[in-house]
């Protein structure tokens, strides 16, 4: 039986979603407050360039802060149940590594008796 490990946590596997390092002109981003009278207060990550700040800069970007938060949360449930399934693996394969050990044991008493003279 072949088990392989994840050896993958804490990777951002969907840039998509999540707590963004960096907008889709790879800047850094910012948090920014809505003025917006509809959402007024609420926090949301930014590209640090305005559109209007000329010709090529900033990307638009945006992403509400508590939905980047609610995804980060289901992120880490998600590593916490794939760890916990790696570690049950890794638990049956102590268990078969032990049962040959003992095995092993078992044949090496057997061989010393037998030509201990
Ligand atoms: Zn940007």
């Amino acid at each position: 039986m072949e088990i392989r490990m994840r050896m993958r946590y804490g990777e951002n596997r969907r840039r998509d979603k999540g707590v963004p390092i960096a907008c889709d002109c790879s800047a850094a981003v910012l948090v920014a407050t809505s003025r917006d009278p509809n959402t007024r207060g609420k926090l949301y990550f930014s590209c640090p360039y305005e559109i209007s700040d000329g010709p090529g800069r900033g990307c638009g970007f945006m992403r509400w802060w508590t939905v980047a938060l609610c995804d980060k949360f289901e992120k880490i449930k998600e590593e916490r149940n794939e760890m916990k399934q790696d570690l049950d693996a890794a638990k049956k394969r102590i268990e078969a590594q032990e049962e040959k050990i003992f095995l092993m044991e078992e044949k090496f008493e057997a061989l010393e008796k037998k030509y201990r003279a």
